[in-house]
């Protein structure tokens, strides 16, 4: 493989992207450090936030696909932005990276971590998440998985606040839409969770401030939170902040 570059030499970065950080990280890479960037959507949002840079939208194909990206369009670092829950594109990015001696690193989040005072319901997937709500025997459910994973609960018999930044296609029968897009505040998840009287919250642990007030607003109001944890993601370089993926492509983190 070859070294990691430094940021003298850092001409161009494919960024794998579709969270907050990616958008912040290719503004920082653009607009201060002058990085030729190519950020990647995957295409699922239809109004996806404008970001500095170039950007493409759609996937690679696989692997291979992307592997065949990068020896047509070769760059000094390839970094995976993509949300902590995506569970293939990390795969792919490492394959990829590893194929064309790419140098690459992951760009993930801190995971939220519970208080004393929370109550979590630790579980492994959305199914299990369905079957939580059931033992909980929750009536007024706020479901915040993204709209990608709101079929979990198709044929759950409770109600369901669901809140997403684009309408789900397939959601619990009775249930009402909430579209919207982070961040929220304390002050207004409070008032969501005694408005629509919540007695549960769903959400995956995502990590990150933009949306972790919901879980505050839940730890005052003892409401319970059942709580999906992350897919495994491979064994790659990961750093938890953008300004410390700024510095790996610097060569402060390199090895
Ligand atoms: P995934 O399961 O890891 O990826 C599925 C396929 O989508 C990949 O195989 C790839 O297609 C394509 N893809 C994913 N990210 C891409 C990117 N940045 N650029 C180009 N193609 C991409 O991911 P997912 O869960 O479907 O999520 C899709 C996108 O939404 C990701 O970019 C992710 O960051 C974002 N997102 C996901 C969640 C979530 O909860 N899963 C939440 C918020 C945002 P090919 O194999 O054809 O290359």
């Amino acid at each position: 493989m070859r070294p990691i570059p430094t940021m003298r030499d850092v001409r161009r970065v494919l960024l794998l992207a579709g969270t907050t950080e990616a958008t912040r990280l290719a503004h920082v890479l653009v607009r201060v450090h002058g990085v030729d960037v190519l950020s990647s959507l995957a295409g699922v949002t239809n109004a996806p936030t404008p970001r500095a840079g170039r950007t493409r939208v759609g996937g690679f194909g696989g692997a291979e696909g992307l592997a065949q990206h990068l020896r047509d369009h070769p760059v000094d670092g390839l970094i995976d932005a993509t949300h902590p829950f995506a569970a293939v594109m990390p795969f792919n990015a490492a394959a990829a990276a590893a194929a064309t001696a790419t140098p690459s690193c992951r760009l993930l989040r801190p995971r939220w971590m519970p208080t004393p005072a929370d109550r979590w319901i630790d579980v492994p997937d959305l199914q299990a998440a369905a079957a939580a709500l059931s033992s909980l025997g929750a009536k007024r459910v706020l479901l915040t998985v993204g709209r990608q994973s709101t079929w979990a609960f198709a044929d759950h018999d409770a109600w369901f606040l669901v809140r997403a930044i684009e309408a789900p296609e397939v959601a619990p029968a009775d249930h009402q839409l909430l579209l919207e897009r982070g961040p929220f505040t304390v002050t207004s998840e409070r008032a969501l969770l005694r408005d629509h009287r919540i007695d549960a919250v769903v959400t995956k642990n995502s990590g990150g401030a933009a949306t972790k007030a919901k879980l505050v607003a839940a730890r005052e109001l003892e409401v319970p939170v059942v709580m999906v944890a992350r897919p495994a993601p491979p064994e790659v370089t990961i750093v938890d902040r953008v300004d410390h993926a700024v510095a790996w492509l610097d060569g402060a983190l390199g090895s």
